[in-house]
């Protein structure tokens, strides 16, 4: 018997292409004036300060303030996974949601199955790379209103990596459920082969963009409505 729905975010909630259409843009359309606003807050102090040790490492060269602003929009571009930018990107989105610029995408057919869910008396997890603090921004300034009331569980690469056997045995753990007891849902087959591995159900979630696998899949959660 299921007793809780672990959810990944891009891909099975929410569109791949949010943090690439939306989050990545609106950091780079305001990253300037953040940084130049709020030079002084520790975080941001520490991140440039970072950058230029980064910068005068690879490329020996000492950064001005507009330089370092010149180099972070540079990343942005190129995605590069550097811990300063993701630490100021964190901060600009925070205020991008709490003015609301933008709202976290989240599918239409997410909160009816949620709802369906809660109605059983089951539970809702969410397990995504993203930090658990990305992770409820997104559900809590989503395109369907705030979720974060319905989500008991959020889980990030704390547990350990998404495509390994071991994260999902630590779920279970610390969910205090069998692993029969947990259905996870993703779109990246890996991921729910380590699930399948540690003894989950799971469903391939097939939204536009995905390649199918050979497990079992839906493309819309209103499939699995009845079946509760
Ligand atoms: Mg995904």
């Amino acid at each position: 018997m299921i007793k809780l729905f672990l959810f990944d975010i891009e891909g099975t909630t929410t569109d791949i292409n949010f943090v690439h259409k939306v989050l990545f843009p609106y950091s780079e359309k305001c990253l300037k004036d953040y940084v130049l606003n709020h030079q002084n807050h520790p975080t941001v102090v520490k991140a440039l300060e970072d950058v230029r040790k980064t910068v005068q490492q690879e490329e020996q060269k000492q950064l001005g303030l507009y330089e370092v602003i010149e180099k972070l929009l540079e990343w942005i571009k190129i995605d590069r996974k550097h811990g300063a930018l993701k630490e100021i990107q964190g901060l600009i989105w925070d205020v991008g949601y709490t003015k609301n610029d933008f709202k976290g995408h989240v599918y239409p057919d997410v909160k009816p199955f949620f709802m369906k869910i809660l109605d059983k008396g089951l539970k809702i997890g969410i397990y995504s790379s993203g930090s658990i603090h990305a992770q409820k921004l997104i559900f809590g300034y989503s395109t369907e209103g705030d979720l974060t009331p319905m989500i008991s569980y959020y889980f990030d690469t704390q547990v350990g990596g998404k495509r390994e056997r071991k994260s999902y045995q630590r779920i279970a753990e610390e969910t205090r459920l069998s692993p029969a007891e947990i259905h996870f849902f993703s779109d990246i087959p890996e991921e729910l082969e380590a699930a399948q591995d540690a003894g989950m159900g799971i469903t391939h979630i097939l939204r536009a963009g995905t390649k199918p696998s050979h497990f079992e899949a839906v493309s819309d959660f209103r499939v699995f409505m009845d079946f509760l």
